[in-house]
């Protein structure tokens, strides 16, 4: 069995897989981003 719409990392609108640009490597900022429908988001440790 395979579960798509577990992947956390995959675009909240279109479902694509998103890809991703360290912004800040000291800080571990990632910046995800959709090819498909241009959204963007951004992970920081908590
Ligand atoms: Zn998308």
């Amino acid at each position: 069995m395979k579960e798509e719409a577990a992947d956390p990392r995959g675009c909240p609108t279109c479902g694509d897989p998103l890809i991703f640009e360290i912004l800040d490597d000291e800080r571990f900022l990632v910046a995800w981003s959709c090819v498909n429908c241009g959204v963007i988001r951004t992970t920081e440790p908590a």
